[in-house]
């Protein structure tokens, strides 16, 4: 069986004050166990912060982003390899927030889930229908398009990615997909990364996941854990997710 892997996904939030607490109380309460990893991906400025506090405990620690450029005249944007000097273990790529309010077309977020590879980190690579495309019927399309750019983009070394569905009508919304609903896109997902030779890719699931019904959710045959946007915030709620 798969390893379970619960990420968590601050998102723009946080201070030096409550992620002191915040770590604190993660390093000090996760009981590391067979068959379980637990990661959080922060805001860029606190990856120091981060790598300080998780250093030594069995907690991972990445980003929310990176850039698909190596160096060069970005201003404001960060490579994969500066994350690296972080210790950053994984870099989330094409979350729905990206793609929506930034405009991430799939072609980006495939190079970048490419660089952050090539710098020796783990992708979270984000895949997930609208409302919109849901009730048209597109599911399975939209996600399967999100999956085959990254698929091409890394051919072969696929295998050294993380995949995470979110339905974007689920994220913050507190509307979780049903288990056996989320259970069918990762089904097709898990076919398609099979078909790529990439079969034991983590999917992970993502939408409003809370301790109360992460359990079902990782009971489905093709869950493999879970990105934690609000709930990663709290260290009771997070660590209860992760433990489900
Ligand atoms: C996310 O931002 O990746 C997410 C899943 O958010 P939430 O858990 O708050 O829905």
């Amino acid at each position: 069986m798969r390893k379970k892997l619960v990420v968590g996904n601050w998102k723009m939030n946080g201070g030096l004050a409550t992620n002191a607490k915040l770590l604190h109380a993660l390093a000090g309460g996760w009981d590391a166990r067979a068959g379980r990893a637990l990661a959080v991906c922060v805001p860029f400025p606190y990856l120091g912060q981060a790598q300080a506090a998780l250093m030594g405990t069995t907690i991972r620690w990445g980003a929310q982003n990176a850039s698909e450029h190596a160096a060069g005249a970005y201003t404001g944007e960060v490579a994969a390899s500066m994350l690296a000097e972080f210790g950053c273990h994984y870099a989330i790529v094409g979350h729905s927030e990206r793609r929506q309010r930034y405009r991430e077309s799939d072609a980006e977020v495939a190079a970048k889930a490419s660089a952050v590879l090539a710098a020796g980190l783990t992708p979270i690579a984000c895949v997930g229908e609208t409302l919109a495309e849901r009730e048209a019927g597109a599911t399975e399309a939209v996600v399967l398009r999100q999956l085959d750019a990254v698929l091409l983009a890394l051919s072969g070394a696929a295998k050294g990615m993380v995949v995470a569905y979110e339905p974007v009508w689920a994220i913050g919304t507190g509307k979780t997909a049903r288990p056996e609903e989320a259970q069918a896109v990762h089904a097709t997902l898990r076919a398609r990364l099979e078909a790529s030779g990439a079969g034991d890719v983590p999917l992970l699931y993502g939408g409003s996941v809370k301790g109360d019904n992460a359990a079902a959710l990782f009971a489905q045959k093709d869950i493999d854990g879970a990105l934690v946007g609000g709930a990663s915030l709290q260290a009771n709620e997070f660590l209860a997710i992760a433990g489900a």
